[in-house]
């Protein structure tokens, strides 16, 4: 009974697992929209960088001056603006003036926001915000990138900077400035402002679900469980013939009364009860109606407990055991009288027994310092029930070491008058 899960251990286990199932799934729900997060923004910029390349590679490119596209005052090339016809006019568009005119379509297309710094802009409108300053500073110690979510209003958003290196056709403009190949010229952060929101709401509400739902499950297998079990351990302690506890729940809280008796120095007792001449009312009447007189016997003595720790049990064949935890000796003695005089009183008829009607003997004993154990006051009992049959049955016998003598005598006589009355004479051979 003891190794059987209890509910609340089994509940406390599955909640465990269920909060542990959530923040894993929680964890790798973040990890994911971080990783998704990193490549879109990533994709961005080396989209942005292969643009600047083509641009790069062909030393700037001519577009037409524009509203928007007027000519970049901090590009320093000779033949920077071309007019080709009265109307139109070109202008050298560098991968930097690029790089921010495509920043503008970005934003004004899907919010993403681009911006192209340097700790050495030549352009001072390029400056650095605080914390793209610390990104460079760290793309100078070796870093390559670097991406996070930050708060954005009410959602959050993905900041994500990557380091421009020096390329050869960047030097064009760039080596004044004291660049060489491979130096982090600046970078290019992008700032996607919506990412997808993290689940938690609706992986909370699944793992609630899935936890409330396992744990009735849980409560209702283990009820059933402890139903089954207790049906088995009904089954394995009940004697099925008499409904009464049997032989195994007797010896199994005899031994714990015992203990108890002994720690708290109360007084056990024990009553072994047998049946007088059973044998010939099952010639008599037939084995069921012996089986039917043994549920009678079995009734009274269970009805004459009269305590809530006081229990009978079948000790096997037609004999029955009667465990009185705090009861001295006198007082065992007379619920064994009331009991032997209940069973009398059921007026069974027995044309076999010395009375005509089915009778009991009681052999009882009461647990005293001097025995080692629990099985010394069943041989107590059993020795005071030897003597309760020796002086004639359908009696209460206590057990008393100074009276096993007037047994023995008793005994002796009657044998000596059984004997006389058969006319065996003494040293005659039985
Ligand atoms: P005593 O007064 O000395 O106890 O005599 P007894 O005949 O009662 O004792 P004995 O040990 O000779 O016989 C016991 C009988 O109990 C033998 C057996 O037929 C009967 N018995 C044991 N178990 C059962 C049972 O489950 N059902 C029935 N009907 N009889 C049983
Ligand atoms: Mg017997
Ligand atoms: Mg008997």
């Amino acid at each position: 009974m003891k190794l059987l899960l209890k509910p609340w251990l089994a509940l406390a286990i599955w909640t465990v697992l269920v909060m542990g199932s959530l923040g894993w799934n929680l964890y790798q729900a973040q990890a994911t929209r971080a990783e998704l997060s990193l490549k879109t923004a990533r994709s961005f910029f080396d989209q942005v960088v292969l643009t600047r390349r083509w641009n790069a590679r062909h030393g700037g490119v001519y577009v037409r001056v524009t509203d928007e596209t007027q000519p970049n005052p901090y590009l320093k090339i000779p033949e920077r603006d071309i007019r080709v016809s009265d109307d139109v006019m070109l202008t050298a568009v560098n991968p930097a003036y690029m790089t921010r005119q495509l920043a503008e379509i970005a934003a004004q297309t899907n919010g993403v926001q681009f911006h192209i710094t340097s700790l050495d802009p030549i352009r001072p409108e390029n400056h650095p915000e605080s914390w793209e300053r610390l990104a460079l500073r760290r793309f100078e110690q070796g870093a390559t990138e670097i991406g996070h979510f930050i708060q954005n209003g009410e959602r959050e958003a993905y900041r994500y900077m990557a380091p421009l290196i020096t390329e050869k056709p960047c030097l064009d403009c760039h080596a004044d400035q004291g660049y060489e190949l491979g130096d982090v010229r600046g970078g290019i952060s992008v700032t996607l402002p919506e990412v997808p929101a993290l689940p938690w709401l609706s992986l909370t509400l699944s793992h609630l679900l899935i936890g409330l739902a396992g744990g009735g499950l849980i409560l209702l297998s283990t009820r059933l469980l402890h139903q089954a079990h207790d049906r088995l351990r009904q089954q394995a302690v009940f004697d099925t013939l008499t409904s009464i506890p049997n032989r195994r729940y007797f010896i199994e809280n005899l031994v714990e009364e015992f203990r108890r008796g002994r720690r708290q120095r109360s007084p056990l007792s024990l009553i072994i009860c047998d049946i007088d001449n059973f044998k010939s009312y099952n010639d008599t009447f037939g084995h069921l109606a012996g089986d039917r007189c043994l549920r009678a016997v079995a009734q009274a003595l269970q009805d004459g407990l009269k305590r809530g720790g006081d229990f009978c049990a079948r000790y096997g064949g037609e004999e029955f055991v009667v465990v009185l935890p705090d009861t001295p000796l006198a007082n065992a003695v007379k619920v064994a009288e009331d009991m032997r005089e209940a069973i009398a009183g059921l007026g069974m008829r027995h044309p076999g027994a010395n009375e005509g009607i089915v009778t009991i003997s009681m052999g009882v004993a009461t647990d005293d310092p001097s025995n080692p154990d629990h099985e010394a006051l069943i041989r107590q009992a059993d020795e005071a029930l030897y003597r309760a049959k020796q002086l004639g049955r359908d009696r209460v016998e206590a057990h008393h070491p100074d009276r096993l003598a007037e047994v023995d005598a008793a005994a002796e006589s009657l044998a000596a008058a059984t004997h006389a009355g058969l006319g065996i004479q003494s040293g005659d051979p039985e």
